[in-house]
Formats: structure tokens, sequence, C-alpha cells
């Protein structure tokens, strides 16, 4: 199998795996999804809350903020060496105390060490009015996407076979109809002739087809080349993100043939 970044941005991948087939793609994307560690609040003791909202709203709010995840650095707390009491091998601290008039934001959590600080701090969390105060502490572990949506690096994914555009001269009349149909505009008319300007644009919807009444246009999908694209929440790199995936997947093979006896 061959992999090829297409576009690689700190929170968004385009990949273009080759020789492949698609039950190992869509292996890669469900560890994506689920099997990933990432670092989110699981704990918040609430000293005093006289905002609008309840504790359990502020709670789940705080739990979905994307936070720094160093897998270098932590351990899951069940697996920890402190036995699941906490410690900074496991768990992370924040507090966060504001009082209104004012919008409470990510930003306002304030980390243990400033190497924990949230990735986005634009977040809103709760607005406060004249003298309603919010006073809390929270703490973070790690989990996966599987237990939680707090704790899914990636969003976003799919995946879709490479196209393969075939058009016949000879039946082509230039009529332009698939042109205009086409949804994506990766159809033109060049040197009397009907080419495809960006084939990776193409979605497959086949419209092209169903307009052409000469049938002269056929689209198909390559089930060995296949292209995914996702996104992460800030936690972790789209890079890293992956890498970590297939890491996560080569020790699931391992396991299962040594379960074989191979
Ligand atoms: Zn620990």
């Amino acid at each position: 199998m061959k992999l090829k970044f297409l576009e690689l941005k700190d929170n968004y991948a385009k990949i273009l795996f080759e020789d492949t087939a698609p039950y190992f793609v869509n292996a890669i994307r469900r560890t994506l999804i689920a099997d990933i560690p990432k670092l989110a609040i699981e704990t918040v003791t609430i000293y005093d809350n006289t905002s609008a909202l309840f504790d359990e709203i502020i709670a789940h709010r705080l739990g979905m903020i994307p936070l720094p995840t160093r897998l270098d650095l932590l351990n899951f707390r069940k697996e920890c060496a402190c036995g699941g009491k906490g410690c900074p091998s496991c768990t992370v601290h924040y507090h966060l105390s504001k009082e209104g008039e004012c919008v409470v934001y990510s930003g306002d959590l304030v980390p243990e060490d400033p190497m924990w600080a949230v990735v986005d701090d634009k977040i809103p969390i709760v607005k406060l009015l004249k003298n309603q105060r919010l006073i809390l502490e929270a703490e973070a572990e790690l989990g996966t996407g599987k237990e939680h949506a707090k704790w899914q690096v990636v969003c976003g994914i799919g995946y879709k076979y490479y196209p393969i555009i075939e058009i016949d001269d000879e039946k082509c009349n230039l009529c332009k109809e698939c042109v205009k149909a086409c949804p994506r505009n990766i159809l033109e008319i060049k040197r009397n002739k009907l080419t495809v300007k960006n084939i990776e644009d193409c979605i497959l919807c086949k419209t092209c087809m169903e307009v052409c009444k000469r049938k002269a246009i056929e689209v198909k999908g390559d089930e060995t080349r296949i292209i995914m694209q996702y996104e992460t929440d800030g936690s972790m790199t789209a890079k890293d993100a992956l890498m970590e995936a297939l890491k996560i997947l080569h020790k699931k093979y391992d396991e299962l043939e040594k379960a074989l006896g191979l």
C-alpha cells in the first residue's frame, strides 16, 4: 500500500491511498474516530455557580473543550501506576474563577502548567450577569471516542474511490449538457474536446452520465485507490492522529496474530 498526502495542514489532511482495498481504509477511518486517546475534562468540582445554567450543562460544555493531548506524557488513568487515584502522569488540573458581568470563555480555564492551556481560548461557556459567579476546579484525563464524543480527536472524516472518467469522443457531440450539470464544475470543452479539469474534485455523483443522451461519458470509482479526508479538533495534529491510528491498528493485528497462534 502506498500513502500520499494530497493536502496537509495542522488540523486537516487529504490522503491518497494506493494499492489498497476499501476494508483496510475503513479500518483506519474507524480507528481514527474511536480509538485514539485524547485529553478531556472528566471531573468538575463546582464551588459556586449563580449563572443561568445548571452545573451539569457547564460541566458538559467544559468536557467538550479541546485540550492539547501529549500522549508521550500521559497514561490512561485506569492503567496508571497511581492505581487510578490521579497523579501528574494521568491527570491534568484546571481552575476557573469569574464574576460578572462578563462572558466566560474556554481561555478562562487556568491550567496547572501553561503547556496544558486550551487549544482555542474563544469558546464561550456561559454569560454571567452582574454579581453572578462561577468558581470551579476541573480534572482532565485520557479517554477514547468509543466512550464519549468529548474524547474524539477526528471529525468530518470520509473517503471516496478515486474517480475514473471515460469519455467516448466518437459518441460525444459537444452538447455541453454534462458540463452544465456537473455540480463540481470539473468538465470543460477544450479545443473541441470534452476534457476533465480536476479529476480529484469529482464526487462520483454520475449526474453527467444521466444527462448525456448519447452515453458518451462514464464515471466509475477505482476501489484500489482511495481518497480520505478528515479534520481534527486541534487536540492533536492531523498527521499525529494518523500516526497514532496506524500504531493502534498495528498493535491490534499483532494481538490477533498472537491469538490465532500464527
Ligand atoms: Zn496516575
